[in-house]
């Protein structure tokens, strides 16, 4: 089997063999200090401030993109989000939700954000601003400096969704002065489904403390407490955390920026592997994490999915919705080789021959 899907990812071997054992119990001294460690590491990998807590939240990436705007944000603050596909869509039904007040830039799919779509949004009484940075949906990769300055010029509190751009893409939390970072577990971190992490700058953990939360499982109060001595308020998915450790010492060890390029060394690899079949790259700002196809031959984008699923045994990532028919997309994240792309691209090679494509 082979998974170029965009989560969860192929995991390395000895990844997997952690997630294979016994799992230890927790409330123990070696258990904190792992986490403490896992505290650090995640710091250092998105080059976070000396002051930045990270929260551990047992949960899908959802669940930490509901949480961190129910933590930074009340009825009295006024939201700005980008809005390029599903994941800017899910920020606004978020904020809905609570009872909380948004606007959206709406972008077309595969537009890029520009300076003209903030532009009428300067000097407004916005007090945050909520992104995607990679708009999974549609492969499109937003540019972190532009949106840096806009918040910086006019205050707002910057919260960054950077689930599926994460160690793909060039991130600088400290000079994008973001304030607040979510991340997951099974994208490029590339371990199974279940944990998501969120960043907090000095900022945000103010923010926190004096916000007045509705929830006892998502109260970041408690996880900011327990975490100052290694410990999460509920039990976390153990196994996830043992098996982080090891993933994170490594990417330390290689170096983040090196990391980063390893998975641009592999999302080039096929860009260029796949040039003469009739699929179109739909995005102008690619990020490493996917490549967005739209074939442009008979063949449904959702057939081409589920040939190679039922045929070869190898997924890709389909499209839902409006687009499941227009596009799909192909992953460059976790555990994968020039050859696994060679074995993708010979699949979509044969299926052209047969006029599957
Ligand atoms: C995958 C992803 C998420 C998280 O989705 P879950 O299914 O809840 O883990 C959030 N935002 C982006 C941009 C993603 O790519």
């Amino acid at each position: 089997m082979l998974n170029f899907s965009v989560g969860p990812v192929m995991m390395e071997q000895d990844i997997l063999k952690i997630g294979s054992e016994q799992i230890p119990y927790f409330r123990t001294e070696q258990f904190s200090n792992l986490m403490i460690e896992n505290e650090m590491l995640m710091n250092k990998c998105v080059k976070a401030s000396e002051s930045a807590r990270v929260i551990f939240l047992t949960a899908s990436g959802t669940a930490a993109m509901e949480a961190t705007i129910m933590n930074l944000f009340d009825k009295s603050d006024k939201l700005l989000i980008v809005n390029g596909g599903t994941f800017g869509t899910r920020f606004k039904e978020i904020c809905d939700i609570h009872g909380f007040l948004s606007e959206e830039i709406c972008l077309d799919h595969g537009e890029i954000l520009t300076n003209q779509h903030l532009e009428s949004y300067e000097n407004n009484n916005f007090t945050g601003f909520l992104i995607n940075m990679h708009e999974t949906s549609t492969g499109v990769l937003y540019d972190m400096e532009l949106v840096s300055g806009f918040c910086k010029r006019n205050n707002l509190m910057l919260v960054v969704d950077a689930i599926s751009s994460f160690l793909a893409d060039r991130y600088d939390m400290s000079e994008y002065n973001v304030n607040a970072t979510i991340l997951s577990s099974q994208k490029a971190i590339a371990l199974p489904p279940g944990m998501s992490f969120v960043v907090l700058d000095g900022k945000a953990q103010e923010r926190v403390l004096r916000n007045n939360v509705k929830s006892l499982y998502f109260n970041f109060k408690n996880y900011l407490l327990d975490g100052l001595r290694g410990q999460t308020p509920y039990t976390p998915a153990v196994s996830i955390l043992l098996q982080l450790r090891e993933r994170l010492r490594k990417i330390d060890s290689i170096g983040v920026d090196r990391t980063v390029e390893e998975v641009a060394r592999i999302a080039q690899d096929f860009r260029t592997k796949i040039k003469g079949l009739p699929l179109m790259i739909t995005s102008s700002s690619l990020s490493n994490a996917v490549t967005p196809l739209k074939p442009i031959g008979k063949v449904p984008a959702d057939e081409i999915f589920k040939y190679l699923k039922d045929h070869c045994q190898i997924y890709v990532c389909p499209n839902g919705g409006s687009l499941s028919k227009v596009l799909f997309r192909v992953g460059h994240i976790g555990a994968l080789t020039e050859d696994d792309n060679s074995e993708l691209v010979n699949a979509l090679i044969d299926m052209n021959k047969k006029g599957l494509l």
